[in-house]
């Protein structure tokens, strides 16, 4: 029943990736175990994405209740709340308090941007090392200690728990950030366009700027005229003022996938590497700087390594060419 409704509301996931609700939630229900786990996954590491956290703190009955009606729907299971270390102390009685008798574990994640994706959480739970896991098989098949796991972000739950009551409206929560006038998040529909976005909440910009929309440092970069869309991804939307210095952005983005970097895959131990070493130079190779990129885009063995490509290569192509 709610899996029905879930799939009719077009829920779509809120931690980045956007697959569907429903579809998630019917793979996890229909497989086939003795034992099925759900995570709440409240790691929120990306710089610039601040909505888990204000959700939590401002609804944390809401996403509970959100979990304990996945609990209901999947037979044999019980959940963890994988949650941000810097979330912890300000959350942990609130949270603890609205969890009571359930079975729900609140469980403390380790510091590092790796740790909130899915397949490494996994591992961390299970006490091994803070790697990612090659996919397939999905958490839905093969998740925490082999079983069927459902993994979804805290505003997913929080929007599960709207759907059940007949409340959803279609909205997301934005977090802005960068040089805006009011930083924040805020809760609009979920697909309007980002130049609406910036209005509504009274942030367009007065000064020539670009944007970061979507997942944070690894969201996709776009120039003032490109507004027309969602924001799409984890909902962030970072403001930046058109630079003198051109390469001071890329430089922050570099050593930052750098020092997060797992190590686990060569392309983006070496290519982050690589990348923070080419960028130090003032005229850097730019043609040998592509190919870093297309080679972390296309072969990284996970989503930070992939994702780390995005921004690059937006501002290399719409932001640093038109200044060079
Ligand atoms: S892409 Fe980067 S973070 Fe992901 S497994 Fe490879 S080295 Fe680790």
């Amino acid at each position: 029943m709610i899996i029905e409704r879930l799939k009719q509301s077009g829920l779509k996931g809120r931690g980045g990736a956007g697959f569907p609700t429903g579809l998630k939630w019917e793979a996890v229900k229909n497989a086939k175990a003795d034992k099925k786990y759900i995570i709440c996954n409240a790691s929120e590491g990306e710089p610039g994405v601040a909505k888990d956290f204000f959700i939590l703190k401002k609804y944390p009955e809401e996403v509970i209740k959100g979990i304990k009606i996945a609990l209901k729907e999947i037979d044999n299971s019980s959940a963890y709340i994988f949650l941000n270390p810097k979330y912890f102390p300000k959350l942990e009685k609130k949270l603890k308090k609205a969890i009571g008798i359930l079975p729900i574990v609140l469980f403390k994640k380790p510091h590092g941007y790796i740790c909130g994706e899915e397949s490494t959480l996994l591992n961390i739970i299970e006490g091994k090392s803070k790697l990612p896991r090659l996919k397939p098989p999905f958490p839905t098949e093969k998740g925490l200690w082999d079983r069927p796991t459902l993994i979804n972000n805290v505003e997913t739950f929080y929007q599960v728990f709207q759907i059940a009551q007949g409340k959803y409206q279609a909205d997301r929560f934005y977090t802005l950030g960068g040089k805006v006038k009011k930083k924040g998040v805020f809760r609009l529909p979920e697909n309007l366009a980002i130049k609406q976005i910036l209005e509504q909440t009274g942030n367009w910009p007065n000064f020539d700027f670009f944007v970061q929309a979507g997942g944070g440092m690894s969201g996709e970069i776009l120039t003032s005229a490109e507004l027309d869309k969602p924001a799409g991804g984890a909902g962030s939307v970072i403001i930046y003022k058109r630079s003198s210095d051109p390469m001071k952005v890329l430089r922050q983005w570099a050593k930052f996938f750098m020092n997060e970097s797992c190590g686990q895959c060569v392309p983006c131990r070496e290519g982050t590497f690589r990348l923070n070493e080419a960028l130090k130079k003032k005229n850097f190779n730019q043609e040998m700087v592509n190919d870093l990129l297309f080679v972390l885009a296309e072969t990284s063995l996970c989503p930070l390594g992939r994702g780390a490509a995005v921004p690059f290569i937006g501002y290399l192509n719409k932001i640093y060419a038109r200044k060079n």
